[in-house]
């Protein structure tokens, strides 16, 4: 695959610093029924440090960014942001303070991008109209998307839809961002301008835990690349390390099919 060039400056570069905080989770554990699809994940993400999380279909990174965010319920195991258990922290407040984005953009259809930002700031913030209105309009601009704030999510490709999103996720101020295979439902001509935007973020100090298929994107923007497999956590550290000393046998295997 080609590496994104991710040292162009950015049209869209954030001049915003981003006070990330960690987050780490310790032997989570999630069942699907009779079916546990999470057997005891691990993972560390320093303040500020962006983590991509590799591996097959079906092995549990989705499930594990839910949990990290509380879309999903552990059965066991902690989650920990900025040392604090969020066990025991107010679900709203969790997800404010972890952001998510999806594969599949999750905007209202109809509302504008505009509207789209200002909902959660209105509805969860209770900010005045004016105040989410300034705060959208600001982020819409550091994504490049100053002129698009009228439009609806119809109206625009499918890169401007995700950063659409991830100006929404940011106008909440998170402490971290978690991404979900953002780019694998774009064409490929737009997927650069969003991993560079998400290269800006991880570069101005945001926390990130990111699943993707793009393995240049993991190996220059990673501080950790964790890889997973059946509901466990096999392998992590440095993208080096793993991308060029793999050391066990599913990782190389996993790497053969991918790279
Ligand atoms: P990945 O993101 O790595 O592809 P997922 O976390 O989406 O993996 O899925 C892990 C496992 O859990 C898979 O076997 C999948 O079929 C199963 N699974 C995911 N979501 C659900 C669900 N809502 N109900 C039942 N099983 C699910
Ligand atoms: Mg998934």
């Amino acid at each position: 695959m080609k590496t994104p060039d991710l040292t162009a400056a950015s049209a869209s570069a954030t001049d915003t610093r981003f006070a990330g905080a960690s987050l780490e989770a310790r032997g989570v554990r999630m069942s699907y029924g009779s079916v546990e699809v999470l057997r005891g994940a691990d993972l560390t993400a320093a303040a500020g440090e962006a983590v991509c999380i590799i591996g097959p279909s079906g092995s549990g990174k989705s499930t594990l960014l839910r949990c990290l965010n509380g879309l999903e319920t552990r059965s066991a195991g902690d989650i920990l942001l900025d040392g604090e258990d969020t066990a025991a922290m107010d679900i709203n407040v969790l997800r404010q303070r972890v952001g998510m984005v999806f594969q599949h953009f999750n905007l209202f259809p109809h509302k504008t991008a505009l509207q789209n930002i200002t909902l959660a700031l209105r509805n969860v913030k209770k900010m005045s109209q004016e105040q989410a209105v300034g705060i959208a309009r600001r982020r819409l601009r550091e994504v490049g998307l100053s002129d698009r704030g009228d439009h609806r999510p119809g109206q625009l490709s499918g890169g401007q839809q995700q950063r659409v999103a991830i100006a929404r996720a940011l106008a909440m101020e998170p402490q971290v961002m978690l991404f979900d295979e953002v780019t694998s439902a774009l064409d490929p001509e737009l997927v650069k301008g969003v991993l560079q935007l998400m290269a800006d973020l991880a570069g101005a100090g945001m926390t990130m835990v990111v699943v993707t298929h793009e393995m240049g994107f993991a190996r220059q923007v990673a501080d950790t690349v964790v890889f997973m497999d059946a509901g466990v956590v096999v392998e992590s550290g440095p993208p080096e390390q793993i991308f060029e000393a793999p050391q066990s046998p599913r990782l190389k295997k996993f790497l053969s099919q991918v790279l």
